[in-house]
C-alpha cells in the first residue's frame, strides 16, 4: 500500500483530535516582545508599502545579525533580499539562477519545494545520497563525483530537513573548497540554524575562505522566532545576484508584509534569550523521543539539528507509508513517510517534535502499539 502525504494530511484534517507531528511549524508562541512590535506598528500607522528589497531597517538588522552570529558582512543596501517567507526565497533563487539545462546538487532526501523551484526554471537535479551511518551529514566526495561541465549550483541544507543531519565545519571546509575548485555558486538554507544540539555546531558557508562571492545565504523567521505565519525570510549574496532576485520578487508581490517587516526588526535587533529557550525545549522534546524510539526498537539518524526526527520502521514489519497510515487510522497521530522526501526512503518516517513533551509522551504510547503488532505480523 502506498499513500501519498498530501492524502494523509488530508485525513489528519478530517481529525480534529489526531495529533499531528506533521508540518514543520513550530507550536510555540512568537515572543510577545515581537508580538507588540507588530501591534505598535499597527497603531502608529506604519503599513504602508516598502521598498522591494524590504524595510532599510530590517535589512540593516539582518546585516548585523549575519556579522554577529554567522561571521558574513553584507552591504544592506545592495546584498540583502527580505521575502515572503523562506519559501519565496528558495523560489526566487532558483528561478534566478537556474537556465534551462543547468544542473544542480541536491541532497537526498530532500525538502522536496527545491524540486519542484527546480523543474519550473528547467534545471537538473543531481541527488546526493546521505546516510545513516554518518548521521545524513554531506560526503563531500560523494558530491565531487557528480560534478560535470553542467553544473552550476551545489545546494547546502544544514541543519536538514527530513533528517536532522547537520554537516560538521570540517564537511563544510571540503564543501567550500569543492566549490571554490569547480567554480560553483553555493546556495546555504541555514532555516534551522539556531537549532542545534549536542555537539554539534552550525558553520556558515558563506564565512569560510573566499566563500562569500559565490554563496546565497537563505534565511528567515519562522522557525527561529516560531513565526511561521508571520512570512519573512531573506536572501543574502552579491549585488548583482539580489538585483535579478528583487526583479522577480517585485513582480510576484510587490514586497513583503511591512507589519510582519516591523516585527522581524524586533525579533533580529531584540533580546535573542527566547531563541536559547526554544532550543531547550526541542531539545528536551527530542532527548526524550529518542529515548522512546530506543525503548521500541526503532532506529533513526541521530538528531543533531533542526526540529525533527528521521526515524527507520522497517523493524516493524511495515512501509513508511503503512506505518504512517496505521498510526493515523487506528492511533490518530500523524507523521510523514519518507516517500514525501525523495525516492527510495520507503523505511522512513519524519516526525516533528513540535508538539509538548506530555503530547509527545502520548504520541510515544500510541505508536508503541503499532509497533507491538509487529509480534503477529513477523512472529
Ligand atoms: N527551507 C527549508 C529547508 C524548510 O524546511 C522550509 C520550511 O519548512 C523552508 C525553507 C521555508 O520556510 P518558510 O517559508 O516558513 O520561511
Amino acid at each position: 500500500m502506498s499513500i501519498n502525504i498530501f492524502d494523509l494530511m488530508e485525513l489528519a484534517r478530517s481529525r480534529p483530535a489526531a495529533i499531528t507531528l506533521g508540518l514543520g511549524d513550530p507550536d510555540l508562541p512568537t515572543p510577545a516582545h515581537i508580538v507588540a512590535a507588530a501591534a505598535e506598528a499597527i497603531e502608529s500607522g506604519r503599513t504602508g508599502p516598502t521598498p522591494a528589497t524590504g524595510l532599510l531597517e530590517l535589512r540593516e538588522a539582518i546585516a548585523r545579525k549575519l556579522s554577529r552570529d554567522n561571521g558574513v558582512e553584507v552591504d544592506p543596501e545592495t546584498e540583502v533580499l527580505v521575502t515572503t517567507g523562506g519559501q519565496e526565497a528558495l523560489f526566487l533563487l532558483v528561478q534566478a539562477l537556474i537556465e534551462p539545462g543547468d544542473e544542480i546538487i541536491v541532497p537526498d532526501p530532500r525538502y522536496t519545494s527545491y524540486d519542484r523551484a527546480i523543474s519550473l526554471a528547467g534545471g537538473k537535479m543531481v541527488l546526493v545520497p546521505t546516510h545513516a551511518e554518518n548521521n545524513f551529514a554531506l560526503d563531500p566526495d560523494e558530491v565531487e563525483k557528480r560534478i560535470t561541465p553542467r553544473t552550476k549550483v551545489l545546494l547546502v541544507i544544514s541543519p536538514n530537513n527530513p533528517t536532522a543531519g547537520v554537516n560538521p565545519p570540517e564537511v563544510m571546509q571540503r564543501l567550500a573548497e569543492i566549490a571554490t575548485k569547480h567554480d560553483l555558486i553555493v546556495v546555504a538554507d541555514e532555516i534551522y540554524e539556531k537549532f542545534v544540539y549536542d555537539d554539534a555546531v552550525h558553520v556558515s558557508i558563506a564565512s569560510l575562505p573566499g566563500m562569500r562571492s559565490r554563496t546565497i545565504t537563505l534565511n528567515g523567521m519562522s522557525k527561529t522566532y516560531a513565526m511561521t505565519g508571520w512570512r519573512i525570510g531573506y536572501l543574502a549574496a552579491p549585488s548583482s545576484f539580489i538585483r535579478a532576485a528583487s526583479g522577480l520578487k517585485e513582480m510576484v508581490n510587490i514586497q513583503a508584509p511591512s507589519v510582519s517587516q516591523w516585527a522581524s526588526v524586533a525579533a533580529l535587533n531584540g533580546p535573542q534569550e527566547c531563541v536559547e529557550e526554544m532550543r531547550r525545549t526541542y531539545d528536551e522534546r527530542r532527548k526524550m523521543m529518542m529515548g522512546e524510539l530506543d525503548r521500541m526498537g526503532i532506529s533513526y539518524g541521530h538528531p543533531y539539528g533542526g526540529l525533527y526526527i528521521w526515524a527507520n520502521v522497517s523493524s516493524t514489519g511495515l512501509s513508511a507509508s503503512e506505518f504512517s497510515y496505521k498510526l493515523l487510522d487506528e492511533e490518530n497521530v500523524l507523521v510523514l513517510p519518507g516517500a514525501g522526501f525523495g525516492q527510495g526512503w520507503d523505511d522512513w518516517i519524519r516526525m516533528t517534535i513540535l508538539q509538548p513533551e506530555e503530547t509527545l509522551r502520548e504520541v510515544a504510547e500510541r505508536m508503541s502499539k503499532i509497533v507491538e503488532q509487529r509480534v503477529s505480523r513477523v512472529g
